[in-house]
């Protein structure tokens, strides 16, 4: 199980050595204290939650805590006792966090006290009456009971039981419960840190939600696996953030963040890599199904838009017509993905679980990508209900026309879709502020083939986006209409 393996193994090693940094409420929390918490608040949610035979059987357990040392106690302890993790958001409204409850049909309910009196309606809503809140006054502990924690019967021994629900980003419809295994999510963990090389020197500054296996996994299991700490801020600010990464002692070996928060066109990446004194930036390719499937290579400093399979990740690229072209280059075809990560089911969704499965066992992440000229490399192009502009007999990736456009110095962020044409099926457009058409054209000609130049642009205030950051483009096809 998680708990036991990836827990386990970073408790095994250190005691003393802090695991979590807890930013806002300025304290320190060492491996030691942690599990200590975690067992302690485990007793409370069997006994609160009435598990019968010390487990929790898959019950699902929804947990409202903000980015801090209450998550993970919350986190853990639920692993613990053999429930399923459900984390919900902070900065969701209401008949949002309604859905993931209702959706899950959680019968237990974990917050931190800030978020006592919200949690309270919300699970009155619910019909949930087992709402526990964790108080790190209640938590606190000196002395570990390492007899207590070594007891294997505390610890539910089967790793394909159901560990975690997370919700997609919902970019394409309803946000979807994705169950994932103990062994997947160890498996996940595993091939991340396998290629990444976090090891217990780490220390990240943790900046990313925490309902989505970014921030989960990548930033915070990835990095308390191998032993190092974690430094938790709930909330991004951007001058905070940056004061924190340049404090003089330079004490942050990792720090991970999406697009939006690095503003990221193509000169940023190089303007990184002055000013942080070197560090490279890493971009890999994941979603909430797989985890994590491709990365930049670690060592090689490559192409910008090349990525790698990581390890103990199959995949395979399939064309429209149902072949497989991996071995093929330069012909986009979806990504099929095949490992131990992969995650076990939709949420009570079976009809939806069946049909992203091929019949031989391989998820089809609904994304595009094309085989380089080179062993194993790919390049993303995105996805193919979205991304993929079809125009006249041509297949165009926005995102491909998305980095060139972000090379031009006058524009911040920019998104291109594809809207309905008679004569074209799809036309190119774009949206972004500053330029005029004509000007993109210009622009565009000597980067992009011209069928890949926008044929219209409107200019926006600001791009809607979701919870995730990413941008939604089937509001910005209205803006066309
Ligand atoms: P939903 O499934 O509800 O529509 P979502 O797919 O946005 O939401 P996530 O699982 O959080 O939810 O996101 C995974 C998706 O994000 C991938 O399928 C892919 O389209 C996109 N993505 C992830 N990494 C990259 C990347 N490096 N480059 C381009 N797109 C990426
Ligand atoms: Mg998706």
């Amino acid at each position: 199980p998680l708990f036991k393996q990836v827990i386990g193994h970073a408790a095994s090693q250190v005691s003393e050595k802090k695991a979590i940094i807890d930013f806002q409420a300025g304290t320190r929390h060492s491996y030691r204290q942690l599990i200590s918490d975690v067992m302690k608040f485990r007793k409370r949610l069997l006994e609160e939650s009435g598990a019968v035979g010390g487990d929790l059987n898959e019950a699902r357990v929804v947990f409202l805590c903000p980015s801090g040392y209450e998550y993970v106690v919350a986190q853990w302890s639920i692993w613990s006792t053999g429930g399923i993790a459900v984390p919900l958001c902070t900065a969701h409204p209401p008949p949002e966090l309604l859905y993931y409850i209702n959706d899950s049909r959680a019968s237990v309910f974990v917050t931190h006290p800030e978020f006592h009196d919200l949690a309270r309606d919300i699970a009155k809503d619910a019909g949930i009456d087992k709402l526990l809140v964790i108080d790190r006054k209640d938590q606190k502990c000196d002395h570990y009971d390492s007899h207590e924690f070594e007891k294997p019967r505390l610890i539910p021994t089967d790793i394909y039981r159901r560990a975690m629900i997370i919700y997609t980003s919902g970019t394409s419809g309803k946000p979807k419960g994705v169950v994932s295994t103990h062994a997947n999510l160890t498996a996940q963990v595993k091939s991340l840190v396998d290629a990444w090389r976090y090891t217990e020197k780490d220390k990240i500054l943790h900046v990313l939600p925490l309902h989505h296996l970014h921030g989960i996994l990548n930033a915070l299991t990835c990095t308390l696996y191998a032993g190092g700490t974690v430094e938790m801020m709930p909330k991004f600010d951007a001058s905070e953030v940056w004061n924190r990464l340049m404090k003089p002692e330079r004490d942050l070996t990792l720090f991970m963040a999406v697009p939006t928060i690095y503003s990221l066109p193509v000169i940023t990446r190089n303007e990184w890599k002055e000013i942080s004194g070197g560090q490279i930036l890493l971009e890999r390719y994941g979603m909430s199904e797989i985890g994590m499937g491709l990365s930049h290579e670690y060592e090689v400093e490559k192409r910008y838009e090349e990525s790698v399979p990581l390890p103990g990740v199959q995949v395979r690229l399939i064309s429209e017509d149902g072949k497989d072209i991996t071995d093929t280059l330069e012909k986009p075809g979806e990504l099929q993905i095949k490992g131990p990560g992969v995650f076990k089911e939709y949420w009570n969704k079976p009809a939806a679980t069946s049909k992203e499965f091929t019949e031989d066992g391989w998820f089809k992440t609904g994304d595009v990508a094309i085989k380089t000229d080179k062993e194993k490399v790919f390049k993303i192009h995105g996805r193919s209900s979205i991304d993929i502009i079809k125009s006249g007999a041509y297949k165009i990736s926005a995102l491909e026309v998305e980095y060139e456009l972000l090379s031009h110095p006058n524009i911040l962020e920019v998104a291109v879709i594809g809207i309905e044409d008679h004569e074209w099926g799809q036309k190119v457009a774009a949206l972004e502020s500053k330029l005029d058409l004509k000007q993109l054209r210009e622009f565009c000609k000597t980067k992009l083939a011209s069928y890949k130049v926008p044929t219209m642009l409107k200019v926006v205030d600001e791009l809607p986006r979701n919870a995730m950051g990413k941008v939604n483009k089937r509001e910005l096809i209205k803006v066309f209409e």
